[in-house]
């Protein structure tokens, strides 16, 4: 990914702080930040900061590790990628600080899919991304319905009662009304004529607890 490159004067000084330009916000090392990318982009980047440093002529300069997007990465966005996912990657960068326009806030997978809503500047990050490579950290992640895909956080997804596994409405052939009005979700292997008879005394179906 072609990010702008800068190169720093020497005789530098670390700064506990930065202001962002044009506003009152402040960051640190170690906050999540957006830095302006390209007219021709149409998202902004996303990094965290590492370091902020001034030089002997008054400019003010960041060392950033880059998040990646996973249409950035090399194997391209997958089906179960998050539309809020990020890599954080092996990848660093010292940039002007005017470059940042903002922050955002990167949950863990677990924090992000309890947010009671998610806002335009929450994202997770369930991968370190290996740049050179293409390599993720860790190389592999829980898989789930009978679909043995991992879990994306964007779609609905029911836990079964019995085995506590995650299945998609749509692979158990449920329309997303039928599973509004289910209670508990017994999926295909755990359905046995107990729980059937006892979710069927309830008049439903199935049930379901589910996580959107
Ligand atoms: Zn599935
Ligand atoms: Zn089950």
């Amino acid at each position: 990914m072609a990010r702008s490159k800068s190169s720093s004067a020497a005789g530098k000084k670390v700064l506990p702080s930065y202001t962002i330009q044009g506003t009152h916000k402040v960051v640190k090392a170690g906050d999540s930040v957006l830095i302006r990318a390209p007219e021709q982009e149409s998202h902004p980047y996303v990094a965290r900061l590492e370091k902020i440093e001034a030089d002997n002529r008054g400019n003010t300069w960041v060392k950033v590790r880059w998040y990646y997007r996973p249409e950035e990465s090399l194997g391209g966005r997958r089906q179960f990628h998050g539309s809020k996912e990020l890599f954080l990657s092996d990848h660093f960068d010292t940039q002007s600080a005017h470059t940042i326009e903002g922050t955002c806030s990167i949950h863990t997978f677990r924090t992000y899919t309890r947010l009671p809503s998610v806002g335009p500047d929450d994202y997770f990050c369930r991968f370190e991304y290996k740049a050179a490579t293409g390599s993720f950290i860790p190389d592999r992640v829980a898989v789930y319905c009978k679909c043995e895909m991992p879990y994306n956080p964007d779609d609905l997804m029911m836990q079964c009662e019995s085995c506590k596994d995650w299945f998609h409405p749509e692979c158990m052939g449920m329309s997303l009304e039928q599973v509004r009005t289910l209670e508990d979700f017994f999926c295909p292997d755990c359905h046995t004529p107990e729980n059937k008879r006892a979710v069927y005394t309830e008049g439903v179906l199935y049930g379901t607890k589910f996580q959107a």
